[in-house]
This record gives C-alpha cells, sequence and structure tokens, in this order.
C-alpha cells in the first residue's frame, strides 16, 4: 500500500486521485503529517486550508 499525498489540499491517500478535490497531482514524498479531526477548531487545518477530517500533509513538494 503506497500513500501519496495531494499536492493541492495536502490530503494523504492511497487512491489515485484525491477524496476531497479530486485532484490527481499526488506528491510521492512530504515534510510530515497532521491528523485533522475538527477542521472547525483547528488552528492546522485553517492554515492548511482544510475543511473535511483526515491526515495531511504539512509540506508536499
Ligand atoms: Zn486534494
Amino acid at each position: 500500500m503506497t500513500e501519496k499525498a495531494c499536492k493541492e489540499c495536502g490530503r494523504i491517500t492511497e487512491e489515485n486521485e484525491c477524496p476531497v478535490c479530486r485532484n490527481n497531482d499526488l506528491a510521492d514524498s512530504w515534510g510530515g503529517t497532521v491528523l485533522v479531526m475538527n477542521p472547525e477548531d483547528s488552528e492546522i487545518a485553517e492554515r492548511l486550508g482544510v475543511n473535511t477530517p483526515g491526515t495531511y500533509a504539512v509540506r508536499t513538494r
């Protein structure tokens, strides 16, 4: 199983496209991950521009 990170929103996925924004431009490497449980009151979610709970990459390239 291979995890990839969406370059648009940073979402970590095992699919070939991002389940959040349907982007298929996925990164193989990233700086770190963050688990977003409650996007509405999460500062990091706000910073990442995330509004769906899940695991996100901090930095993609
Ligand atoms: Zn995405």
